[in-house]
C-alpha cells in the first residue's frame, strides 16, 4: 500500500522553472539545461520503479516514496523508495542510465562504458551510498524510539537499455534490474520473513506516520547557486501554448500576442515560478512589475483572489505565496 507518493525534488522543480525563466542566451543556460536533464532523467527512473512496485509479492508492505530525513548527526539522507514490513524494511535506490554498466567493487565506483569508444565514465559510488543510507536509517529509527529491524537494500537499474557487465555474485545480491524487482523482493521476503516480527501493524502505521512527519523536502536556492541575478529572469506570464512571454491582459483574460491563446489563470504558473526562484513572499509592487501589470489595483485584485495570508500594513504589506 502506498503511504507516500513520489514527488519531484525542489531542486528539479527549480530547474524546471529556470528552463522557463532564464533566457536561452544567458551564459549559464547550457549548464542549467544539462543539470535539468540529469535531474529529470533521475526522476523518470524513480517513476519506472513505481510501476514494478505494483507487482509486490507482499501486500503487507507499506511504501513510502521520495523520503528525505535527518539523521541524529544532522546529516540529511534521501531514499527513493522505502518498503516497510513487520519483519524488515527495504531501501530501493533507482539508477536510470543506459549502456554497459560495471560495478567496480575494488575501486568503489560505478563505471559506464560509453558506446563506440574505449571511454569510461565514472558515476559515483552507489554501493557505498546505499550502505550509508542503511546505517543512517537505523540511527534514525533508534533516535525516534523504534526497535531495531533488519534493513535490506537494493540498487535498481531502471533504464530499459542498461546492461551489467563483469558482475560477481556479491554485485548480483546488491543490484537488480527493475523488471526483476518483484522476484528479488520475494527472495528477500522469504529469507527475512522467517525472522521475528519486530513491528506490529500498529507499530508499522506509527512508523509510516512518523517518517512522513519527519520528511523534510530539500530547498535549493537556484539563483544563488548559479549566481544569476533576479533581474536577468524573463518576467511576465508565459503562454501555455507557445511559451512566448509576456501574455497581455485583456478584459481580465491573459492573451498571447503570438498565437492568440488565452487563459484566465495563466498567472498562477508565473507566480509558482516566482516562488521557486525568487522568494516565498511578494509585495503588490513586486507582483505588478513581475507580471507586468498596468496598475496596482489589478495587482491587488490578483493577490486578493488568491486568498494569500499577509503581514504588514498597506505599503509594507507582504503576501505569503
Ligand atoms: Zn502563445
Amino acid at each position: 500500500m502506498i503511504k507516500k507518493q513520489r514527488e519531484k525534488s525542489h531542486k528539479l522543480l527549480t530547474h524546471e522553472a529556470a528552463m522557463r525563466r532564464v533566457p536561452k542566451s544567458h551564459p549559464k543556460y547550457p549548464i542549467l539545461e544539462q543539470e535539468h536533464g540529469k535531474l529529470s532523467y533521475g526522476h523518470k527512473g524513480e517513476e519506472a520503479l513505481d510501476y514494478f512496485l505494483t507487482y509486490l509479492p507482499n501486500d503487507n508492505y507499506l511504501i513510502l516514496n521520495s523520503l528525505r530525513l535527518e539523521d541524529p548527526k544532522g546529516r540529511y539522507f534521501q531514499i527513493d523508495s522505502l518498503l516497510l514490513a513487520p519483519t524488515h524494511c527495504i531501501i530501493l535506490d533507482s539508477k536510470y542510465m543506459s549502456g554497459k554498466l560495471e560495478f567496480d567493487e575494488s575501486a568503489n565506483q560505478l563505471l559506464r562504458h560509453l558506446p563506440g569508444s574505449e571511454d569510461i565514465e565514472k558515476i559515483g559510488d552507489p554501493l557505498s551510498q546505499i550502505t550509508r543510507q542503511r546505517h543512517q536509517l537505523s540511527l534514525w529509527l533508534e533516535k525516534n524510539g523504534f526497535p531495531s529491524i533488519p534493513i535490506a537494500s537494493l540498487i535498481v537499474l531502471t533504464h530499459n537499455n542498461a546492461a551489467l557487465i563483469r558482475t560477481t555474485p556479491s554485485i548480483n545480491k546488491k543490484v537488480t534490474f527493475h523488471t526483476n524487482l518483484p522476484n528479488r523482493l520475494k527472495e528477500i521476503d522469504e529469507n527475512i520473513s522467517k525472522g521475528n516480527i519486530v513491528l506490529s501493524n500498529k507499530d508499522l502505521q506509527k512508523l509510516s506516520k512518523t517518517l512522513i512527519k519527519k520528511h523534510t523536502p530539500d530547498h535549493f536556492r537556484l539563483l544563488n547557486n548559479y549566481n544569476i541575478a533576479e533581474n536577468e529572469l524573463i518576467t511576465g506570464v508565459i503562454c501555455i501554448n507557445c511559451s512566448t512571454a509576456p501574455m497581455l491582459r485583456k478584459r481580465g483574460v491573459w492573451c498571447c500576442q503570438r498565437c492568440s491563446a488565452y487563459s484566465k489563470d495563466a498567472h498562477l504558473e508565473a507566480i509558482r515560478d516566482y516562488k521557486l526562484l525568487i522568494g516565498e513572499t511578494i509585495s503588490n509592487k513586486e507582483l505588478r512589475s513581475y507580471l507586468r501589470l498596468p496598475s496596482a489595483s489589478v495587482s491587488s485584485k490578483y493577490l486578493i483572489s488568491m486568498g494569500l495570508k499577509f503581514e504588514g500594513s498597506f505599503k509594507n504589506r507582504r503576501y505569503f505565496l
